[in-house]
């Protein structure tokens, strides 16, 4: 469990990170390391350079930029949990980070980490296309903004390339008159999602007007309930009502079996579980 041998950078801002990363032939950023070292111990990975993102202040913290807020890559599950900002625009973001892991993990692992790390079964990912994220992505070739609905390409696979460092995440701050949940089915309490559904929703006049929402560990990606959120639509708040419409919440889905769960219990575990978190965001 001895990680292989690599050299180890710690610049100090983003154009000597993705410098660096350009000159390597196999270069992996560390941000809070609580995947990534593990993947080093068992030599899942066996990168020349590890470049520490750590020194760069300027991708850590919250910033509000007009139609959005902007989160620097950096910012620890611990400090997005606890940020007013956050709590005022996209509250759905803290509420799925409270469920990730056990403090000691929050207070190292970051919110670009858990993005780029890109494993289904994280929490995050799904709650980043319920609220139609974007990530900011810097490279050689300067900076491009990538939909978090095209970011995720397959099991810890992005759109990254090898020398671009995800730097930031812009959420929309539309969401005022919407109400959030994240429901998370875990066999032991801070464990990771067997399924985890982020749901926005809008009401009128006693329906849901829109909904959006999000499936953790329902693919090889995270992805959106899209039949859901158009049978929702109209749709009295209603308990009854709102469990017949995440009827079909697992379509399009490719749900993966393991020691957790097959492929028929996610399947229901999600049709269950999005009526659940469409009744609490209605506010029932
Ligand atoms: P690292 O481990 O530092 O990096 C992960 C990967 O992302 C690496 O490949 C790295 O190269 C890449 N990377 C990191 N930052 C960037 C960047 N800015 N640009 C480009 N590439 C980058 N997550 C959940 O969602 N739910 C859970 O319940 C949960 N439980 C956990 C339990 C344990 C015991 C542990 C150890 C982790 C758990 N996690 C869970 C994951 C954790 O919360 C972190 O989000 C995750 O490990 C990645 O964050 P990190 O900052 O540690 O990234």
């Amino acid at each position: 469990m001895i990680p292989p041998r690599f050299e180890y950078l710690k610049p100090n801002d983003i154009a000597s990170a993705v410098e660096a990363m350009g000159e390597s032939e196999d270069p992996k950023v560390i941000a809070g390391g609580q995947s990534l070292m593990p993947l080093l111990r068992l030599r899942f990975a066996e990168p020349d350079v590890v470049i520490d993102l750590g020194g760069i202040q300027d991708v850590r913290g919250v910033r509000d930029e007009g139609d959005h807020l902007w989160i620097g890559a950096m910012t620890t599950h611990y400090d997005v949990v606890r940020d007013p900002l956050i709590a005022e625009h996209c509250s759905l973001l803290a509420t799925a980070t409270q469920t990730v892991a056990d403090p000691a993990v929050r207070h190292r692992g970051t919110l670009g980490g858990a993005f780029a790390h890109a494993d289904p079964a994280s929490d995050l990912p799904a709650v980043a296309l319920a609220l139609e994220a974007e990530m900011v992505v810097q490279g050689a070739g300067g900076e491009r903004v990538i939909p978090a609905s095209e970011f995720f390409v397959d099991y810890l696979e992005t759109t990254l390339e090898q020398d671009e460092v995800l730097t930031g995440i812009r959420i929309p701050k539309k969401w005022g008159g919407w109400n959030f949940h994240y429901e998370k089915f875990t066999r032991t309490a801070q464990a990771w999602a067997i399924v985890g559904v982020a749901a926005a929703v809008r009401r009128s006049n006693g329906s849901v007007a829109e909904a959006r929402i999000g499936l953790t560990n329902m693919d090889s990606v995270p992805v959106r309930a899209a039949s859901v959120e158009s049978a929702v639509r109209g749709v009295p708040a209603q308990e009854e009502a709102l469990a017949e419409a995440a009827r079909t919440a697992d379509e399009g889905t490719n749900p993966p079996s393991d020691l957790h769960g097959k492929e028929d219990y996610r399947r229901h575990l999600s049709r269950v579980l999005t009526g659940r978190a469409l009744a609490r965001a209605a506010g029932l």
